[in-house]
């Protein structure tokens, strides 16, 4: 089995939930399955690295704004792979460009064309955790691109297409999709499953627990997505063609 699992910057805000992410991830790893990890930047990260950079220069270049967002990413694989190191487990942390994830030029809002190269195969077949950065890939002209706000899902499904996974879990703060905001409203309910044609209708209505783009590409591989919490053992909501 080859299981992608995505954790949100939620998930991975400070010592403890990291090093709890970590058991997630081992486990799965112990249980038999091969598993890449994709992560977002911890909490605000991506929000305060905005503002430091608007703080230096307003009219900051849309180049410059993704070589540094992406490092948001880059200091949570860090992270993480440190603590599933402590853990034992053997691990390797690669960034988007060198996972091969090709994007087109558009910084900020790249859209993920393929997956170059078969790193991520190579350090499984070793026998390795992978860790990637999420919301990031590189153009072909070398450079740094962010897929958008939020993007992290969808690297995390384009890998679970690309590489033929046989699961995609998006880890989050909640416990699946609801038909509102479960933090607003008590009375929200939540979803077994969801077509990816209704859940592309409640992101476009407002709703955030998943990047539109992630379940465009989830729908056009056939994916199937697992939308959990990283804080209870309660199943979530799984996305899936319309039954
Ligand atoms: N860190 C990025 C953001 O805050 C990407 C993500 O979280 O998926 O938008
Ligand atoms: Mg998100």
């Amino acid at each position: 089995m080859l299981i992608v699992q995505k954790f949100g910057g939620t998930s991975l805000q400070g010592t403890e939930r990291i090093q709890a992410v970590a058991r997630t991830v081992t486990q799965t790893a112990k249980r038999g399955s091969r598993v890449v990890a994709v992560v977002s930047a911890q909490g605000s990260t991506t929000d305060d690295l905005i503002l430091k950079a608007v703080s230096v220069n307003p009219r900051v270049t849309a180049r410059e704004m993704d070589a540094f967002l992406s490092t948001g990413e880059q200091l949570s694989a860090g992270l993480l792979a440190m603590a599933i190191q402590a853990m034992g487990y053997p691990v390797i942390t690669l960034t988007g460009w060198q996972a091969g994830i090709r994007t087109d030029n558009i910084y900020g809002n790249a859209r993920i064309l393929g997956l170059e190269n078969d790193r991520i195969l190579q350090e499984l077949d070793r026998g390795n955790i992978v860790v990637v950065t999420g919301f990031q890939g590189v153009s072909a002209l070398g450079d740094i691109t962010t897929l958008g706000r939020g993007g992290s899902d969808t690297t995390a499904v384009a890998l679970a297409g690309f590489l033929h996974a046989d699961l995609c879990q998006i880890y989050t703060d909640v416990d699946g999709v609801y038909d509102k905001d479960p933090k607003l409203y008590p009375d929200a309910v939540k979803f077994d499953w969801i077509s990816y044609e209704k859940m592309r209708r409640l992101i476009a209505g407002g709703a955030q627990v998943l990047h539109d783009r992630s379940v465009e590409l989830a729908q056009r591989f056939g994916m199937s997505l697992e939308v959990l919490s990283s804080f209870t053992e309660r199943p979530g909501t799984i996305v899936c063609r319309e039954k």
